[in-house]
């Protein structure tokens, strides 16, 4: 039997005539980590592979239950996924009604969308983002995508790709911005050069263009698809550090403000294996591929400790972050407190004269950040003449963070 794993890809031959569950003990994968895929179907742990068989072992997360066949919750229909957190197995169109029955609490929970809203739906071409498309465009909403491109290589060539033919898939508007293109600069090229780390500058990058998208198209909000694990673990790590402020705006939905689009999460009760399992069963295809520039990523430590202590109690994550939407977010709210003025360079907000998005493009650029270039109105007064900013990373995290900042960029700071 052909085993294809990812993330590095790679094949091994193994024996078959056993249950996936003893195949991934074999090969030492928690089950609770990956889709196990043969042809278009979702493998159980309790299903059967016979030396013929060729699967692919999928990482995501979360998930996996008992050793026999499992019947659908709903209708008792043979399962195809199990999710341990609820409890529960689902068949294929149960599973797919709980996953949209999950982003319609979230949505109407928080009042994140109204029906006639036009959404900006921030796509990567990973699982999420696209899920998220394909789930709000069933749902019936006017969503159009938006897809950054960050120069690195062919995993940004590769995530274009998917990201168009869904678009065109679906006869869905894409609108296209390219750091390259429309900045001057790409992500490697910004982690070399400037003086921030690779996930730091491209992290701001992404707020930027999304609000500043979202203003020139006149949409009403930004939706992107951070699920609960990615939520959980950011949490974690704000915690670890009570960095009180990003707590404060670590919110399923943050409200427009003075030059701010709304910013909503509605797949943030959804795990990483319940997003996989939805595009994969709607065939969605998605680049499972991680970015090559974030191995080590702190963040991926966080997420690991959770998916640690997920699979010893199952439910976890969920009871942490959901629980902490219910009980405690309230008491972080007075933390959340900035005013906001126009860069002088581009009229985007920021908390300093010039937003860190174009004091970080400054460096890359090596250009000197003194002159408006935006012309009167927009851009205020002449400045006098000033040496480069060169903010420090504590500055760069409180500049423009209107949302929980990815935890890589803390290092280092507020020591
Ligand atoms: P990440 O910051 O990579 O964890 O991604 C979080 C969310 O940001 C994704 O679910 C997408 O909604 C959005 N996103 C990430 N990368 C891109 C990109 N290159 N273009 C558009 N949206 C993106
Ligand atoms: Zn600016």
């Amino acid at each position: 039997m052909k085993v294809r794993l990812r993330n590095p890809d790679r094949e091994v031959e193994l024996a078959g005539g056993r249950t996936i569950h003893d195949v991934l003990g074999e090969l030492e994968i928690d089950p609770d980590t990956v889709l196990v895929i043969r042809e278009r179907e979702l493998l159980t742990r309790g299903d059967r592979v016979t030396d013929e068989d060729v699967i692919e072992v999928r990482p995501v997360i979360s998930g996996g239950a008992g050793a026999n066949r499992m019947k659908c919750r709903r209708c008792r229909a043979p399962a195809t996924i199990e999710l341990r957190r609820h409890n529960a197995a689902f068949c294929r169109d149960c599973f797919l009604r709980h996953v949209r029955e999950q982003v319609r609490r979230a949505i109407e929970g928080y009042e994140m969308l109204e029906p006639t809203d036009r959404i900006l739906v921030a796509v990567s071409g990973g699982k999420d983002s696209l899920a998220l498309w394909d789930v709000l465009l069933d749902l019936g909403y006017r969503a159009d995508g938006l897809y950054l491109g960050l120069g690195i290589g062919g995993y940004s060539s590769r995530s274009h790709d998917v990201v168009r033919a869904f678009a065109i898939d679906h006869d869905a508007h894409l609108v296209e911005v390219d750091l390259e293109r429309d900045y001057g600069f790409d992500v490697p090229t910004a982690g070399r050069k400037g003086s921030r780390s690779t996930c730091a500058v491209c992290g701001l990058s992404k707020r930027y263009v999304f609000n500043r998208a979202a203003r020139e198209g006149e949409y009403d909000v930004i939706a992107t698809g951070h699920n609960l694990d990615d939520e959980a673990a950011t949490l974690l790590g704000n915690t670890l550090r009570w960095q009180t402020e990003y707590i404060a705006r670590q919110f399923p939905v943050l409200p427009a403000e003075e030059g701010l689009a709304r910013k909503v999460k509605p797949l943030h009760r959804l795990s990483e294996l319940e997003t996989a399992a939805y595009a994969f069963l709607r065939g969605i295809d998605y680049v499972v591929e991680e970015c090559p520039l974030v191995a080590g990523n702190t963040q991926l430590r966080y997420k690991d400790a959770m998916n640690r202590l997920e699979s010893a109690s199952p439910g976890t994550k969920a009871q942490f972050f959901l629980g902490y939407l219910d009980r405690a977010a309230p008491l972080f709210a007075a933390e959340d407190d900035v005013t906001l003025t126009a860069c002088l360079r581009c009229g985007e907000p920021t908390t300093g004269r010039f937003c860190a998005f174009c004091r970080a493009r400054a460096q890359i650029l090596g250009e000197r950040l003194e002159e408006p270039r935006l012309g009167g109105e927009d851009a205020g007064e002449r400045l006098e003449e000033r040496p480069p900013d060169a903010p420090t990373d504590a500055e760069l995290v409180r500049d423009l963070s209107n949302e929980v900042m990815p935890i890589e960029m803390y290092q280092g700071v507020g020591r």
